[in-house]
């Protein structure tokens, strides 16, 4: 009765392996999509590179994969059917915008930092053994949060590496503190 959608194309789309983040192109042959059904069948399985045959539900469809389908299929709702690689993100309150600690225009996490500014802040929370603010050490026991401490100072050295004792990156939360200095305090 109801006739399948045949899209004959080779598709090559573009997957993220949710087992080891690799990404990579697959070509999953020619897709049918049932009427009756809103999984589309791929006449091809999903190879990643490093974990071999993966089913559906162990892919992120990317970006790029969303746009590969988008245009052999007009109107087509990736987001139904794959997880979404974004959703994962927002998950984890992640959102594109201005870093506040290197500019760049990226993913950021709930603090308006990116990934790689995000690390140095939880290493300079834990150089200042600020436990309550760090990630990495939420629900270390305070007997290994020293050692943690330690690993991290080994690792990356003492030196804070975006938390500036000057007020830079912080402003918004600590600009108060020098307010009450008196600009005519040096001179005579
Ligand atoms: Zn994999
Ligand atoms: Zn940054």
């Amino acid at each position: 009765m109801i006739a399948d959608l045949i899209y004959e194309h080779d598709m090559l789309i573009n997957f993220e392996c949710q087992k080891c983040g690799a990404l990579f192109d697959c070509d999953v042959g020619i897709v049918t999509l049932p009427e009756t059904s809103d999984k589309p069948n791929f006449e091809k399985e999903i190879i990643c590179p490093q974990c071999g045959k993966i089913s559906m539900d162990e892919v992120f469809l990317t970006e790029l994969g969303q746009s590969q389908f988008t245009e052999v299929i007009p109107g087509f709702d990736a987001d139904d059917i794959f997880d979404s690689e974004d959703e994962e993100l927002k998950a984890f309150g992640f959102y594109e915008g201005e870093c506040q600690g290197c500019d760049l225009f990226t993913r950021l996490n709930d603090l308006g930092l990116c990934e790689e500014c995000a690390g140095k802040l939880d290493r300079d929370l834990i150089r200042q053994r600020d436990w309550d603010y760090s990630a990495l050490a939420f629900g270390v026991s305070a007997e290994k949060r020293e050692a943690l401490r330690n690993e991290i100072i080994g690792r990356y050295g003492e030196k804070l590496e975006l938390i500036s004792p000057k007020e830079e990156p912080q402003r918004k939360r600590k600009k108060k503190r020098r307010g009450k200095r008196k600009k005519s305090s040096r001179k005579r």
